[in-house]
């Protein structure tokens, strides 16, 4: 069987030979078994399902959630002399009848549709009519209320195992979290098989992230230094600030085009066709670029401001270096993106169950530490996505690089866990940030909290610098968020064992933070956060009273 995949990689797609685990998958799938592949972008699902569509008898369902990459797959399939075609809302009525008829008719060996197509009674009852090679769910996380791109329809493609048990489903994504990913084997009845996880790491990328001081010069400095007359990318969240900044590497001489969602489709098209055919040009778009761009040889991708999510960042730095040569992924921010995201979440989750709004605070701070880590990047990167990180520190990240200016925040680390403590481990961060600011709000003064003794020990630091500690003993494990016994909405943090060698200051916290966290002006930090070693002492003692005065 392998041998005949290996030909049809070689005269159809022009390959000579398997990438990772695309043969034990491709054999795994022409036998008729299921399979759930996490793979990350580039590393090439496609012919996962592609060559077996071709090897098994009957038509190939191929499910995908957006039509650009559909059209644009089949576009490529058809050249390469595959019979495919896709089934999607850009189709009139009477295209998709002839395309249904043809289907019936046995002319095709991949069908790419819809959720929204697939789920019609209509269609269903032709899938009865046909012999089927096998389903392949491509974006499988869109099953999943917990990931970062929920699509209602996917969820329903648990009619897949229910009406069509005997066909092959092979789930395909490059973002699955651990819910995630149990949230697809549920879904698609997964649980009998076999799973094909790749490594997220991408070893040729260079990892580098910094405070924004001027974004531009500092862009300007890496690109001159770094990546002269090389293609990269640069994103940036506003239309505005794509069309400025392309403009401003242009009169300095740096060849750039912009490309956003609000310019004309023709004006789009042309630069990005300038930019995959030519050499050494810098793209400055927004997150409206890139998806299903096949470009090898991009040595950098820049970003001016925070993306979104992790997801989001991966999946966009992951466009650099797909050749497998040095690039980098670099990247500046500051306390606006910080802001700008915290309320994007905010309000794009205000109506959703609690547990869905904590899991997007949860992603959007795992995104924070990325930012902020003094160790090597790719720890957070890699733990995000559920991979084990024994061989790090990397030794291609400016934390492995570079001695960077940490702070050592043992202190504040104790009165943050302390507070924990002091208040019985039944409550969220913001809550205590306000006990450790000494805010006296009103459910501060319900629960007796401003008599503790952590009550306003915190000036020290700002909001968003407690904020920053918080996060870090969280995902240090210091801290581990439970649920929340004292009846509000957010989740409770508690300690965890090994939070007893902070509080006995056994063990150091070295944190990233900049003086705009410090409230008080900066003078007096360097004279130390003080609080007097008897109260650090007293920490360690057993809690007076449970969920707190
Ligand atoms: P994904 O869907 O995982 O993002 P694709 O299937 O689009 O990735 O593949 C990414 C790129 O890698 C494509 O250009 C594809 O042609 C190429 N590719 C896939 N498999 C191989 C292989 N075995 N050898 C060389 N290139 C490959
Ligand atoms: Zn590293």
């Amino acid at each position: 069987m392998i041998s005949h995949a290996q030909t049809l990689l070689r005269e159809i797609f022009g390959y000579s030979e398997f990438r990772g685990q695309q043969a034990e998958i491709i054999t795994h799938v022409v036998n008729g078994d299921s399979c759930l592949v996490l793979m990350p972008t580039g590393g090439g699902k496609s012919l996962c399902y592609q060559i077996p569509a071709l090897l098994r008898k009957g038509t190939a369902i191929v499910i995908s959630p957006l039509i650009a990459l559909m059209e644009n797959q089949v576009a490529v399939l058809c050249r390469q002399g595959v019979r495919a075609v896709y089934l999607n809302s850009a189709l009139t009525p009477e295209a998709a009848a002839a395309v249904e008829r043809r289907m019936l008719a046995g002319e095709y060996d991949l069908v790419y549709v819809a959720p929204e197509r697939l789920l019609t009674v209509r269609f269903r009852a032709l899938l009865q009519r046909i012999p089927i090679a096998l389903f392949a769910i491509d974006e499988a996380h869109c099953v999943s209320q917990w990931g970062h791109d929920f699509r209602p329809e996917y969820g329903k493609l648990s009619i897949l195992p229910e009406k069509f048990p005997q066909i092959p489903r092979i789930a395909l994504t490059a973002s699955a979290d651990a819910r995630t990913r149990a949230d697809i084997l549920r879904c698609l009845d997964l649980h009998q098989a076999s799973s094909f996880i790749s490594s997220f790491d991408r070893p040729n990328l260079c990892y580098r992230i910094t405070a924004r001081s001027n974004s531009r010069i500092q862009l300007l400095n890496f690109i001159r230094s770094q990546h002269a007359g090389e293609a990269g990318i640069v994103y940036c969240q506003s239309r505005r600030k794509v069309e400025e900044t392309a403009a401003w590497l242009n009169s300095n001489h740096i060849p750039a085009l912009a490309y956003h969602a609000g310019m004309e489709t023709s004006i789009r098209t042309r630069h990005q066709k300038k930019f995959l055919q030519g050499h050494g040009i810098v793209m400055v778009a927004t997150s409206a670029f890139g998806l299903g761009i096949d470009k090898s040889d991009i040595r950098f991708v820049a970003h001016l401001d925070l993306p979104k999510s992790i997801e989001s960042y991966y999946q966009e730095t992951g466009r650099a270096g797909r050749d497998g040569l040095p690039a980098s992924a670099w990247m500046v921010y500051g306390p606006g993106d910080i802001i700008r995201l915290r309320s994007q979440t905010e309000s794009g989750t205000e109506r959703l169950p609690a547990p869905i709004r904590q899991a997007a605070a949860a992603r959007l701070d795992a995104l924070l530490v990325l930012c902020e880590t003094t160790v090597c990047r790719r720890k957070p990167l890699l733990d995000y996505f559920g991979e084990p990180t024994g061989s790090l520190p990397c030794g291609n990240c400016d934390a492995c690089l570079e001695t960077i200016p940490v702070q050592d925040v043992t202190i504040a680390a104790q009165k943050a866990l302390s507070c924990v403590y002091r208040t019985g481990q039944c409550f969220g961060m913001e809550y205590l940030i306000d006990i450790l600011s000494g805010k006296r709000t009103d459910r501060v003064r319900q629960w007796g909290h401003d008599c503790i003794s952590t009550f306003g020990i915190g000036h020290e630091l700002s909001t968003e610098g407690w904020r920053i500690v918080f996060r870090h003993l969280l995902a240090l494990d210091y801290l581990v968020a439970g649920e929340d016994r004292a009846g509000g909405e957010r989740i409770a943090l508690q300690l965890t064992s090994a939070a007893r060698s902070v509080l006995r200051g056994e063990t150091r916290i070295k944190l990233r933070l900049s003086h705009h966290h410090h409230s008080a002006p900066y003078q007096q930090i360097s004279t130390g956060l003080s609080v007097p070693s008897s109260r650090c002492q007293a920490f360690s003692c057993e809690p007076q009273t449970k969920c707190g005065g």
